[in-house]
């Protein structure tokens, strides 16, 4: 899971935006180790290869790196899906409706990530339903395609937004829960990702890709989600923070 790149020298706005001297770096690992890649298009149906396991890549957010991306795996024979939030099309540092038919046209596949990138769990039951069929609707209107993909802004999801999400006409469902999807996530069309964030060199990179310790990363995956549920999720970050020390991000 991507979310946008930055050219080299940039400052990172967030820990979700990689340089983009260490995505070309990976993505020169994958091909240079030779693990599958999958196109964008059988992500969902959980086709193995190789050692039993392939990657899939995502990009949310919408942005305008995504152009930079998408040409960086074009030209190394990969595709991913781009997650696009409607209502940031056209704004400043975002892609534009001509970039997503673009984008589309190049092979990568378009999926939603709702309208207004909005926490979905905390909206009724017809702001869920707006957020998520208004932008399937913008998006099929762009790419003239069916979109039937869609990443939950912020990882936020329950049944009752997955349900939702079936009834706006989505299969397959994006979440932010950390772990590789095996025969029951991809027959459930509920997809676990692993985040690629800014500081992970290229030995952490390969550990995500080959996975040699899964097992004891899930589990500290579900204990912190069980702390989070325990403390709340403000409570929770402020201790995470007041844990663990990074340097304070540089402002918008
Ligand atoms: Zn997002």
């Amino acid at each position: 899971m991507y979310h946008g790149v930055i050219a080299t020298g940039g400052a990172a706005a967030n820990m979700h935006c990689v340089p983009e001297s260490c995505f070309i770096e990976q993505m020169n690992y994958l091909k240079v180790s030779g693990h599958p890649v999958l196109p964008w298009g059988d992500l969902s149906a959980g086709r193995l290869a190789g050692n039993g396991t392939a990657v899939g890549l995502t990009f949310d957010d919408a942005n305008l790196s995504d152009v930079t991306c998408a040409s960086i795996l074009q030209s190394r024979g990969y595709s991913a899906l781009f997650f696009v939030p409607t209502d940031y099309l056209g704004r400043s540092g975002r892609l534009a409706r001509t970039d997503v038919a673009e984008l589309s046209r190049q092979g990568m596949g378009i999926g939603s990530h709702s309208h207004h990138h909005v926490q979905l769990v905390r909206l009724d039951d017809s702001q869920l339903d707006e957020e998520l069929r208004r932008s399937k609707g913008i998006l099929e209107d762009i790419i003239k395609l069916p979109v039937e993909h869609v990443s939950f802004p912020g990882g936020s999801y329950n049944g009752r937004v997955l349900a939702a999400a079936r009834k706006a006409g989505y299969r397959y469902f994006y979440t932010s829960e950390w772990g590789s999807n095996g025969a029951r996530e991809t027959a459930a069309g509920v997809l676990r990702r692993i985040p690629v964030v800014d500081g992970l060199n290229i030995e952490g990179f390969r550990n995500i890709v080959e996975m040699p310790n899964y097992r004891t990363k899930r589990a500290q995956f579900h204990l912190k989600e069980l702390a989070k549920r325990a403390l709340g999720e403000q409570s929770y970050l402020r201790l995470r923070r007041a844990l663990v020390k990074r340097p304070s991000a540089p402002d918008k």
